[in-house]
């Protein structure tokens, strides 16, 4: 089993001290039922690989009764996938021989641990359910994720992939420490059989490794079900991972009752926001959609805008009015559901699309929770009914992703009118329109959140309601228009 990691920072040759492993050396440490390899393939100032090499001893798992439960065939205990695919015999080793790295120091340049470096990963046979459950793992991550099938015998053809993956991992600006507790924690979760008894110390571990990314990984629930395996553990370890995140990120120290139930799984949620899941009548729905759409696409005809960002594009309803638009060059649609994106490439068929058309767009899976550099260098973004898909908590890290280190020319942003939802006779006080969202602003909330920010970035802010105007409760939805100062 082969883990390689490389970069082309500058010196590349950084990631020597950064795993405190001497490029020039080859160096082995003993794992349980095993040796880990550390090697350099490349090492040369413009680029450096580091390479994990696995070497499990199949017949030592035998012995201490942890190989494979032998049930499918007589030898399958000595015969198996153990040493040849990722599972968590890597997290050990990764543990083992890159303890420091993972832990964020390095006594002789402690400036290195928080460089954001561009890295590589490729893990040479990983199992998983299919290439898409590894684009939902590690695309909200802010990867650029690529997967090779395997068949399962490349001379019968007709006996179709096996079900191990080569993935590669590639992220522009990314600390290694976090590539690495990335690795740690979804490669066993993939695999799905671990090899030691799960008890409270993994929960521990899960706690320690995800504190800072798995709180907004929309398959949260999914990882730490699988990572631990045992439902007892599960909940009470949910539970601290998003209280844990609210007191990070929001000086809230109670962890109201609610957000318990905030672990729900987020990508079916998610899935059905476009089924009408929904407090608001169809129509009236799809009425305020098409008219807030019309509206945001004619702001962003207005100001000229050559290259456009659309936020959440959901299934691409915008960036299908925003192609009709000739003065725009280029759309990057971006969205944390591979579900949603992969609808949009159908209702926009992408497939059957004339080139120069085709070349316009992008279609990337992302989440606004996570720096991206490719959201950099854009004349306007829209941000159409998303933040209120984020938990409230996290919003602090979307302006950060967004106005700080992004920085578009101009942003529109919508979010919902919760003044409004009087008007919705199935919705009781205090209810949201739609079953995924964390909360929903009236239009003092949301004027006085849009000025904080468009302070604290240099930008200038008019808040403006959007929609049919009711004289008591205002529009159904709300519109702030952000235009960078200089
Ligand atoms: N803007 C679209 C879709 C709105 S629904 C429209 O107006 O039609 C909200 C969208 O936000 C969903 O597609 C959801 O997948 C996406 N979303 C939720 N959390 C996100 C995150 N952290 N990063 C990026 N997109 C997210």
């Amino acid at each position: 089993m082969l883990l390689t990691i490389s970069t082309t920072h500058q010196p590349a040759t950084d990631l020597g001290y950064l795993l405190h492993k001497n490029p020039a050396r080859l160096q082995s440490v003993d794992i349980a039922y095993g040796q880990a390899h550390v090697f350099y393939p490349e090492a040369s100032a413009t680029r450096c690989t580091v390479a994990l090499l696995l070497d499990i001893d199949t017949v030592a798992l035998v012995r201490n009764h942890r190989g494979p439960a032998g049930e499918g065939f007589a030898l399958e205990q000595y015969v198996n996938d153990r040493p040849y695919v990722a599972s968590s015999f890597l997290s050990t080793a990764l543990v083992k021989a890159f303890n420091t790295a993972m832990n964020g120091t390095c006594k002789d340049r402690p400036d290195l641990p928080e460089a954001l470096l561009p890295l590589e990963a490729t893990v040479a046979a990983l199992p998983a359910a299919s290439a898409e459950q590894l684009h939902r793992l590690f695309a909200p991550l802010g990867y650029e994720v690529e997967t090779d099938a395997h068949p399962l015998d490349p001379t019968v053809p007709a006996w179709g992939d096996s079900r191990y993956y080569t993935l590669r991992l590639r992220h522009a600006a990314r600390r290694l420490r976090d590539l690495l507790t990335h690795l740690y924690v979804l490669i066993p979760v993939l695999d799905n059989d671990k090899h030691y008894w799960i008890g409270p110390a993994e929960a521990e571990k899960l706690l320690h490794r995800g504190a800072e990314w798995l709180p907004q990984h929309p398959d949260r629930e999914f990882i730490t079900r699988r990572y631990l395996r045992f439902a007892e553990y599960v909940n009470p370890t949910l539970k601290r991972l998003l209280s844990a995140d609210e007191a990070a990120t929001d000086d809230v120290l109670e962890v109201e009752p609610q957000v318990a139930e905030i672990a729900t799984d987020e990508t079916t949620a998610l899935t059905h926001a476009a089924s009408g899941n929904n407090a608001e009548p169809a129509a009236e729905k799809q009425k305020l959609h098409d008219l807030r759409l019309a509206r945001i696409a004619e702001e962003i005809r207005r100001v000229g805008a050559k290259r456009v960002l659309d936020l959440g594009c959901g299934e691409g309803k915008l960036v299908r009015r925003l192609l009709q638009q000739p003065q725009i060059e280029h759309i990057l649609g971006m969205d944390v559901s591979y579900q949603e994106l992969l609808r949009a490439q159908e209702r926009l068929h992408l497939a059957e699309m004339p080139p120069r058309q085709r070349e316009r767009l992008s279609l990337v899976q992302g989440s606004l929770l996570y720096h991206d550099p490719r959201l950099a260098g854009f004349d306007a973004a829209a941000v159409v009914e998303v933040i209120e898909h984020l938990d409230e908590g996290r919003l602090a890290a979307f302006e950060q992703v967004l106005f700080a280190r992004a920085r578009p020319g101009v942003v529109f942003l919508t979010t919902p009118n919760a003044t409004y939802n009087q008007k919705f006779e199935k919705l009781s006080a205090g209810q949201f329109r739609h079953s995924d969202h964390r909360f929903e602003w009236t239009e003092a909330q949301f004027s006085t959140w849009a000025a904080e920010v468009a302070a604290r970035h240099g930008y200038q802010v008019r808040v403006e309601p959007l929609g049919p105007h009711d004289a008591q409760v205002g529009a159904p939805s709300q519109l702030a228009v952000f235009e960078r100062i200089g």
